[in-house]
C-alpha cells in the first residue's frame, strides 16, 4: 500500500492550497486551465497570470482525498490528542471544493473528506493506546448565518451567544453537546445536523454558500494512573463562499448576506494575518462571531490549517487570485 507520509507539524499556521479539476460547465464554455505548477518545484507553488504563489503545499486537481488529508489534517489529530487546540478551515469561492474537501462523500472510504478521516483517526489512536486512559469525546455542530449562531443539533436554538468562562475559555453558550463513542456515532450526528440544516432553508446549495458551518470535536482524557488530564478542541470549518457579489445586481437580503460574509471573512483574514505576522500584540478576535468562537483554537499553541480551495479555470481567474491572496496573508 502506498502510505502517505505524515507532514511535520512544527508551524502553527499551515496553508495548503487545493485546486479541483475543471468542471463540466467550465469545459462547456471552453474555459482553459489558467494556472501553472512550476516544474521542479516542491509541490508548493503555483502561478497564475505570471504571479507565483508559494504555500506549505499545493495540491493539484488529481490528488486523492487521502493525500489531501495527509497534507492538511493528519498531523493535527496527534496534536489534539496531545492536548492542543486546532482549527482546519476551508476557504474559497462557491463551487471551489470546500465541502468536498471537508466532508466529501461520507460513507465512501475513498471519497470521504477530512472530517470523517479525522474522526476515524481519533478513534483508531484511542483504540491503539496502551496506557490506562479514559476518553470523553463530545461534538457540537452549528452554523453562522448573518452573524447569528444556529445550533444544527437543536433547530430551536437560532441565536446562541458566545461567552467566556472564568478561565477565559470561550464557548458557545447552550450549544448542544453530544458524547460519542465510535466513528459511526459521529457520522450520525453529522447527518442529523445536515438534515436540520436542510429543513430550515429552501435552497440548500445557496444557503450553504452563505453560511459558515462549524463542527467541533472536543477530546478530554484522563490518565487513570496519575490522574493527569488533557483536553483538546478541534474546530472544522466550512466557510461561506468568498466570491464577490456584484455590487450593482444585489439588493435586500442578498446584499445583507454578502456584507455579513465579507465582514466575517475579512475579520478571519485579519486575525490570521496578525497571527502570522508574529509581532502583533493585538489580535482582532472580537471583530466577528466566527473569530471569537475560534479564539482559543487560532494562535497561541493552537494548530491551524487553512485549506484554500480554488478552480483552475480561466473563467474564475480573478476569484482564484483573490483566494490565493487570502492564503498568502496567512504566511
Ligand atoms: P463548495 O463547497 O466550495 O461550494 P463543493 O465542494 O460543493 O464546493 O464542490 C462543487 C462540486 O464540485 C461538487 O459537485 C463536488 O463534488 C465537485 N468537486 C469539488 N472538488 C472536487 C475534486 N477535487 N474532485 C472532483 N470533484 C470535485
Ligand atoms: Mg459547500
Amino acid at each position: 500500500m502506498n502510505q502517505e507520509k505524515e507532514e511535520p507539524s512544527e508551524d502553527n499556521i499551515r496553508v495548503v492550497c487545493r485546486f479541483r479539476p475543471l468542471n463540466d460547465s467550465e469545459e462547456k464554455i471552453g474555459s482553459k486551465f489558467a494556472i501553472k505548477f512550476p516544474s521542479g518545484a516542491d509541490d508548493n507553488c503555483v502561478s497564475i497570470g505570471g504571479k507565483v504563489y508559494v504555500f506549505d503545499r499545493v495540491l493539484k486537481p488529481n490528488v486523492t482525498q487521502e493525500q489531501v488529508y495527509s497534507a492538511a489534517a493528519k498531523s493535527i489529530v496527534s496534536d489534539v490528542l496531545s492536548g492542543f487546540n486546532g482549527t482546519i478551515f476551508a476557504y474559497g469561492q462557491t463551487s471551489s471544493g470546500k465541502t468536498h474537501t471537508m466532508e466529501g462523500v461520507i460513507g465512501d472510504s475513498g471519497l470521504q473528506g477530512i472530517i470523517p478521516r479525522i474522526v476515524n483517526d481519533i478513534f483508531n489512536h484511542i483504540y491503539s493506546m496502551e496506557e490506562n486512559l479514559e476518553f470523553h469525546i463530545k461534538v457540537s455542530y452549528f452554523e453562522i448565518y448573518m452573524d447569528k449562531i444556529r445550533d444544527l443539533l437543536d433547530p430551536s436554538k437560532v441565536n446562541l451567544a458566545v461567552h467566556e468562562d472564568k478561565n477565559h475559555s470561550v464557548y458557545v453558550k447552550g450549544a448542544t453537546e453530544r458524547f460519542v463513542s465510535s466513528p459511526e456515532e459521529v457520522l450520525e450526528v453529522i447527518e442529523e445536523g445536515k438534515a436540520n440544516r436542510h429543513i430550515a432553508v429552501t435552497n440548500m446549495n445557496e444557503h450553504s454558500s452563505r453560511s459558515h458551518s462549524v463542527f467541533l470535536i472536543n477530546v478530554k482524557q484522563e490518565n487513570l494512573e496519575n490522574q493527569k488530564k488533557l483536553s483538546g478542541k478541534l474546530y472544522l470549518v466550512d466557510l461561506a463562499g468568498s466570491e464577490k457579489v456584484s455590487k450593482t445586481g444585489a439588493e435586500g437580503t442578498v446584499l445583507d448576506e454578502a456584507k455579513n460574509i465579507n465582514k466575517s471573512l475579512s475579520a478571519l483574514g485579519n486575525v490570521i494575518a496578525a497571527l502570522a505576522d508574529g509581532n502583533k500584540t493585538h489580535i482582532p478576535y472580537r471583530d466577528s462571531k466566527l473569530t471569537r468562537i475560534l479564539q482559543e483554537s487560532l494562535g497561541g499553541n493552537a494548530k491551524t490549517t487553512v485549506v484554500i480551495c480554488a478552480s483552475p479555470a480561466s473563467y474564475n481567474e480573478s476569484e482564484t487570485k483573490s483566494t490565493l491572496d487570502f492564503g498568502r496573508r496567512a504566511k
